[in-house]
């Protein structure tokens, strides 16, 4: 009974111990809001959206969004074309104490340039389950056979880094049959 009512008074202390003000952002998801603005920028130029930002003891070294179709190049992707940018900021291809936030799960090209930045770590918010290469087909960041491996936090803000995909995707199909 003492337990029951102890409980009670505890369970009660913590409820009224949370605060009610909105959660703060976290840095996480304030660094991915910028790679999903490079995402709308893709989209603008008639590309899949999807950005890319790299940063580096809390400062912007790069800024990319995917531009396969302007570039009509297939490794334009927004990873590649990051770390690029991050290796000439640095003047270094290594890019051990960076981390790189992308809005989807990349995919076995850019998750294998990721390895050879020697990268610390990989934030991404939507999972890629037809070409992910960090968990839905493979995990390439974190193999063993490798000589590197990348810490990973996927999820973050997953609903709107794939809202952006889902509305291009909807909106093509609708002016493809528009057009049939
Ligand atoms: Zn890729």
């Amino acid at each position: 009974m003492l337990g029951v009512l102890l409980f009670n008074c505890l369970t009660f202390n913590m409820i009224e111990s949370v605060p009610n003000s909105i959660p703060k952002p976290s840095l996480d998801e304030q660094y991915m809001r910028i790679a999903i603005d490079q995402a709308r920028i893709a989209e603008e130029n008639g590309d899949v959206p999807i950005g890319a930002v790299i940063i580096r003891n809390g400062q912007i070294i790069a800024k990319a969004y995917n531009q396969r179709e302007q570039l009509q190049d297939p490794t334009a992707h927004a990873e590649i074309i990051a770390l690029t940018q991050a290796a000439a900021a640095l003047e270094n291809w290594h890019l051990n104490g960076c981390t790189m936030y992308v809005t989807l799960e990349p995919c076995c090209m850019c998750a294998g340039a990721l390895v050879l930045a020697r990268i610390d770590r990989l934030v991404y918010g939507r999972d890629d389950p037809k070409t992910g290469a960090i968990k839905s087909l493979y995990n390439i960041v974190q193999d063993k056979h490798l000589n590197h491996r990348v810490e990973v936090t996927s999820g973050v803000l997953a609903d709107e880094c794939g809202a952006l995909l889902q509305d291009f995707f909807t909106r093509r199909r609708n002016e493809n049959k528009n057009n049939q």
